[in-house]
């Protein structure tokens, strides 16, 4: 998997209110783990937007596609 690939794909304007409790959402670098067949991945430094309110994280669709 390439994250750089992610990171093009993601664009600030994908990202709107929080869809937990409606915040504004702001672009940040998270870090994600990711169990696939046993194995825990660690993508450091992932796009992605941080309610500003709640903090919860807000992937892209594309990007919470492909970690389905
Ligand atoms: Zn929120």
């Amino acid at each position: 998997m390439e994250i750089g690939g992610i990171q093009e794909r993601v664009r600030r304007e994908e990202y709107g209110d929080c869809s937990f409790c409606g915040g504004e959402v702001k672009e940040d670098r998270v870090e994600l783990d990711y169990r696939y067949k046993g194995k825990l991945f660690i993508f450091q430094n992932v796009p992605a937007g941080v309610c500003q309110q709640c903090g919860e994280k807000n992937l892209t669709a594309k990007v919470a596609k492909e970690n389905n």
